[in-house]
């Protein structure tokens, strides 16, 4: 065979094998019409190759953003440079479906898009050449992990039991009070607030009815604060409440408020009708706290009276 036959055949099998590679080949010229159309392109959109040809790519996806894409492939021929699409800038250039019957995690192709300058024998650029590739498996893969991530990030925070935020996130939170505090000043309060004779709910009527009075006092302290408040689980049946912006008087008459709907309920379990107190010590944030816990502490103190003082009332701490 003469060289020339066997370029003739190399050429011949390069061009069969981009024709079928699982990869999108798109060729335009600088009025963006279609001059390459590769069978990935035909079977993903559905519009054959000679329908494809000498048709304007944006007449053919019309959903694809003109303006924006114009100006890249402009570049492209302008600056005789590459420019790359990434799925995650752009996760659906081509309105592609994507047939995941295993995973099924995603019904559209996720695509990284490369925009190369094709150059002419003569060293002109008139034509571009756009490679599709089908990044499905990576984005979706990329997606359900940082799901997954963000999904142990919340569990992490928060109190199983109670749906309330935990011991981690309350310490947290105490510490971004205190430090507004110290460096702002303003009156901020700090709840400590516990169940009355909680041994004796269990004692009772069992750890399980327990562990219904603990979501039922956690559904009346999650619902009654602001959005600025907030509420946690410190441990076993005790909650620190935090009230930024709010001195001890507003959050004594919050207290109170909290205290009686508490008393109220009647919690309800497959045998029994339980009611509970709860009692409250408050305080606020003082120049004399030299560290969070200290603020916690004047707080605890002003529990530690409420249940000295027969429980089922809220204390504001005082020096004495
Ligand atoms: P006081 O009025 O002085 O607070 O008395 P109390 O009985 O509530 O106080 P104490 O701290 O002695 O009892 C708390 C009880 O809470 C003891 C513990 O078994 C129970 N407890 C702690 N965590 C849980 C829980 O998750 N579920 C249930 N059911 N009980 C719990
Ligand atoms: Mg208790
Ligand atoms: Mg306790």
């Amino acid at each position: 065979m003469s060289s020339n036959a066997e370029d003739m055949m190399e050429l011949h099998w390069l061009f069969d094998m981009l024709q079928h590679i699982d990869v999108g080949l798109v060729v335009l010229n600088d009025k963006y019409e279609i001059k390459l159309w590769n069978s990935f392109m035909e079977n993903h959109s559905g519009v054959s190759s000679s329908i494809a040809k000498e048709q304007s790519l944006f007449s053919v996806f019309p959903d694809i953003n003109s303006n924006w894409l114009e100006q890249k492939l402009d570049n492209v021929i302008a600056l005789r440079t590459s420019i790359f699409i990434s799925w995650e800038q752009r996760p659906h250039l081509f309105p592609f479906k994507s047939y995941r019957p295993i995973t099924g995690m995603a019904d559209k192709m996720y695509q990284n898009v490369a925009l190369r300058p094709i150059t002419n024998a003569d060293g002109t650029v008139k034509y571009v050449c756009m490679v599709v590739y089908d990044v499905t498996d990576v984005a979706t893969n990329k997606e359900s992990l940082s799901n997954a991530n963000r999904k142990l990030d919340f569990l992490s925070k928060m109190d199983p039991l109670t749906h309330l935020y935990n011991r981690g996130s309350v310490d947290k939170k105490l510490k971004s009070v205190f430090d507004t505090f110290a460096s702002r000043g303003g009156s901020h309060s700090l709840v400590m607030a516990d169940i009355d004779y909680f041994k004796k709910v269990n004692d009772q009527y069992g750890h399980p009815a327990g562990d219904l009075v603990l979501q039922a006092v956690s559904k009346v302290l999650g619902s009654s604060i602001r959005k600025t408040d907030f509420v946690g689980r410190y441990g076993g049946e005790e909650f620190v409440i935090l009230l930024p912006n709010t001195d001890a008087s507003g959050a004594l008459f919050f207290c109170e408020s909290v205290r009686k709907k508490i008393a109220d309920l009647k919690i309800k379990t497959a045998n029994d009708e339980i009611s509970v107190t709860m009692s409250f010590g408050i305080s606020e944030a003082s120049r004399s706290d030299k560290v969070p816990c200290d603020w916690l502490g004047r707080s605890d103190e002003a529990l530690y009276k409420a249940k000295g003082n027969g429980r089922n009332q809220s204390v504001v701490y005082s020096r004495e």
